[in-house]
């Protein structure tokens, strides 16, 4: 509730200010612009939530398709293409043509939230690589950066819902903490595995390992 309600209570606040008539038009701008940008986060918190319960919910009658990794890959990484650009960083996708049983939906917002990290969390100049491949009957999905790290006594919650390490190095970017709860929801549907990989201030590794024959 709390994450919820610090971004109503700041809109609100704002917007009753705005309601007065009486804020020089500098204000007026700088707070409508502070309505807008607390009510974008709020949209994408709440579609972050309804994601993760819907996830949550669906623990019976998987409908795992064929899907094919390489292509989810490349249309997430065009649609991220341009970010990355802005951030100067170098977006790369080495995949190999990977067919496996999932749910397609969720297997998108595995690799978007995923690249997505690696995108928020790197430095100007630096490198976003995703591999695709196939070892034993299982597809693996590899995304790394060249970020900003995550320290070793922080690595273990970063899967729990909510949480950001060091609210003061994330709060220059937008995000729920919500993004790799997701993934690991996503993955446990899917009975597979996550190995997480990371350095301060060198960068960080994440690697999913799904069973090809999901049924
Ligand atoms: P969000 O990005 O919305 O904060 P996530 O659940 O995706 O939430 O990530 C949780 C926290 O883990 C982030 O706030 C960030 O501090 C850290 N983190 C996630 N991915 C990376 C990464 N690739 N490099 C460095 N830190 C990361």
């Amino acid at each position: 509730s709390h994450e919820l309600k610090t971004p109503l209570t700041s809109i609100n606040g704002f917007a009753e200010i705005l309601a007065t008539g009486t804020t020089s038009k500098e204000n007026t701008i700088k707070f409508a612009n502070i309505i807008y940008k607390e009510g974008t986060n709020l949209l994408g918190l709440i579609d972050s939530i309804i994601n993760l319960s819907r996830i949550e919910s669906m623990n019976y009658d998987k409908n795992f398709q064929k899907v094919n990794i390489r292509d989810i890959a490349k249309d997430i990484v065009s649609k991220l293409s341009l970010r990355a650009k802005d951030k100067d960083l170098n977006l790369n996708l080495m995949a190999e043509n990977v067919e496996t049983y999932g749910d397609k939906r969720m297997l998108e917002d595995l690799l978007y939230n995923l690249i997505d990290n690696g995108i928020k969390y790197n430095r100007p100049n630096g490198k976003v690589d995703v591999f695709i491949n196939k070892v034993d009957g299982n597809s693996i999905i590899k995304v790394k950066d060249t970020g900003i790290g995550i320290p070793i006594e922080e690595q273990n919650k970063i899967f729990e819902r909510f949480y950001r390490v060091d609210k003061s190095r994330s709060k220059k970017v937008a995000g729920s903490g919500l993004g790799l709860s997701i993934v690991k929801h996503i993955v446990i549907y899917h009975n597979g595995e996550i190995a997480l990989n990371s350095n301060l201030d060198e960068g960080t590794e994440i690697k999913i390992i799904l069973p090809i024959e999901n049924k």
